[in-house]
């Protein structure tokens, strides 16, 4: 455990990663991160992997600084590591070994090797994720939900301060979605919990904070309902049919597009009333999401 009394945070200063083929994943991302759960959004290719591996101590940034309570997480990851829970996208157990058994090789290689210890350890965390009753089958024949909450359950071994999970939800259907969702929300509020998903409605269900990653910047950070607020005004909505759609996406920012009762509604983004039938709409957060990624799209066309 990080020896700080208060609460942890986890700060990342001005992080930059380049990869060798030019490509620059990480653009200067600057962030504090309090206790509880923090959602990281951006659509694919936006640098959340790479920001989460890098502060998983996998890779090491170009330049930056990052920094988990008293850690120097990029000159002590040795320290980091002790304290770290973290579920990577790529998360695959095809092993034919039982959940059980896999658990408790993964609580030996975290250094619980007192075997009354372990077991204690494994059991707990193989009920509280709800994987009892199947802990003697192997990981091999886990659905893609099943397979999630195992890759939770190595995560919270060693009781972590700091847990990443990076694009979690994917893939998984509405009801294992739910259940693992829930799962995460059960997890101390004295531990940061960095959720990195495109996933709006991950981060809208769930996160006291979130930031918007766009082009391996961070657009937006605050509080949803923060955020949110931060567009009125900017976000107008009209009913329109189908033929007047191609008209609004040729003229103006369209950020969604709904079908109601066989109608469209849609919602556009401007600085102005429009005027033309649409309204001010009530905002959420997924205009936020569709609104920071108009937005810097036009800010990168002016470049
Ligand atoms: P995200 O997790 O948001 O989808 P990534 O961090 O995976 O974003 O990728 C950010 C950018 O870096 C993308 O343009 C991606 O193609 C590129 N990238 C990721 N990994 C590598 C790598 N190993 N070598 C070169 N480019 C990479």
């Amino acid at each position: 455990m990080p020896s700080a009394t208060s609460s942890p945070t986890l700060t990342l200063r001005d992080v930059r990663h380049g990869y060798p083929n030019g490509t620059r994943a990480l653009d200067g991302v600057s962030l504090t991160i309090p206790c509880g759960m923090f959602g990281l959004l951006g659509p694919n290719g936006a640098g959340k992997s790479t920001l989460m591996r890098t502060i998983a101590t996998l890779q090491t940034p170009s330049s930056g600084e990052v920094r988990f309570c008293d850690i120097d997480v990029l000159r002590e990851p040795e320290r980091l590591r002790r304290t770290l829970g973290y579920l990577p996208q790529d998360f695959g157990v095809y092993a034919r070994v039982s959940a059980y058994d896999m658990l408790d090789h993964m609580a030996v290689l975290k250094g619980i090797t007192a075997p009354a210890d372990r077991k204690v350890t494994v059991e707990t965390l193989l009920q509280q994720v709800n994987l009892w009753d199947v802990r003697k089958k192997a990981l091999a024949g886990f659905s893609g939900g099943m397979r999630q909450r195992f890759g939770i359950a190595q995560a919270l071994i060693g009781n972590p301060s700091l847990i990443i999970v990076d694009e979690p939800t994917a893939g998984l259907d509405p009801e294992e979605r739910n259940r693992f969702l829930n799962l995460l929300a059960e997890i101390g509020e004295q531990v940061v919990v960095i959720l990195s998903t495109h996933i709006v409605a991950d981060v809208a269900d769930l996160c006291p904070r979130m930031a918007v990653m766009v082009g391996g910047r961070v657009q937006r950070e605050g509080a949803p309902l923060e955020l949110v607020q931060g567009t009125r005004g900017r976000i107008w909505q009209k009913t329109v049919s189908r033929a007047e759609l191609a008209d609004v996406r040729e003229e103006h920012v369209l950020l969604s597009s709904r079908l109601s009762a066989g109608r469209t509604v849609v919602h556009i983004l401007a600085d102005h009333d429009p005027g033309n039938g649409f309204v001010s709409a009530d905002a959420d957060l997924e205009d936020v999401y569709f609104a920071t990624l108009a937005d810097a799209r036009r800010v990168h066309a002016g470049r």
